[in-house]
């Protein structure tokens, strides 16, 4: 398995896609580093790999805080011995018009979405170094490709990770370092369910999607799987789609 005996960071690993992805890379032999808020449920995402015969170790970081990253490195080398593969996956998303949004909002959403996801980087990288590279993948979103409305902030800070990505990926890449992407589409999660009218929303996606069914967490865990470990070994600076073919036009 391409992420056999590498240690994976997994932030926003306490639900939904984090967790999934966490699970998977346990699965596929990977010794994981559980990140993020909801402390009792991470507490389960790490038992539960443990329980199937994994390792894992929950770090209970706010990653909106800058202190979190050095203190998610340093719990790393300790339990592990340093990572090889960082998924940044943590993200808010607060739901409104426009209008009635403020400063506040957009501080905390770029602090979550996209500064973290810089300092995580910066952080792992010695780490990476040191064991010979590593794989950066991180968490974006099909809305940034059309704009969806009501979710401003959020929108804006999945297109920075997108450039993120890509800029990162040509200035870590002689380091041994790779950085790509995952969009994905819609799956049934927090993040999901914040739209009121929920059979309305799967309707339209189910419409307009090429695969004709919902999209499950682990769909994104396999996608975020290949980036993280050496099937893909020549690819970086890539953000990969995974929304059932949602935006094929
Ligand atoms: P989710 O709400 O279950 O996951 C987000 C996770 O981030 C939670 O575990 C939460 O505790 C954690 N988190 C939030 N703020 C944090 C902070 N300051 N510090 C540490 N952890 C923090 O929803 P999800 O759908 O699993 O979202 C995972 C990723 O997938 C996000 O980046 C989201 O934008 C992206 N995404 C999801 C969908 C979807 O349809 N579910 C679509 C496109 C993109």
């Amino acid at each position: 398995m391409s992420v056999e005996g590498k240690t994976a960071v997994v932030t926003g690993a306490a639900t939904g896609i984090g967790r999934a992805t966490a699970e998977l890379l346990a699965e596929r032999g990977a010794r994981v580093v559980a990140v993020g808020l909801q402390p009792e449920h991470l507490q389960e995402t790490v038992a539960g790999i443990v329980s199937s015969g994994g390792a894992a170790i929950a770090v209970d970081a706010d990653l909106s805080d800058t202190r979190a990253a050095g203190m998610v490195a340093a719990a790393t080398r300790e339990a592990f011995g340093g990572a090889d593969v960082l998924v940044n996956n943590a993200a808010i998303y607060p739901i409104g018009p426009w209008h009635e949004a403020n400063a506040a909002e957009w501080d905390a959403v770029f602090a979550t979405n996209v500064r973290a996801y810089f300092l995580l980087a910066q952080a792992l990288r010695p780490q990476m170094i040191e064991r010979g590279g590593g794989s950066i993948v991180n968490v974006a979103s099909v809305t940034f490709f059309w704009g969806e409305v009501e979710l401003l902030s959020y929108v804006a800070s999945k297109g920075a990770v997108v450039g993120f990505t890509r800029s990162l990926a040509r200035e870590a890449g002689p380091e041994g370092i790779r950085v790509n992407a995952v969009a994905p589409g819609a799956f049934p999660t927090a993040a999901t369910a914040i739209h009121a009218d929920q059979d309305k929303l799967w309707r339209d996606v189910l419409a307009a999607q090429s695969i004709k069914r919902r999209g499950e967490v682990s769909d994104v865990a396999r996608a975020i799987a290949f980036f993280a470990g050496d099937d893909s070994r020549f690819v970086t600076g890539q953000t990969l789609l995974v929304d059932g073919g949602w935006m094929r036009n």
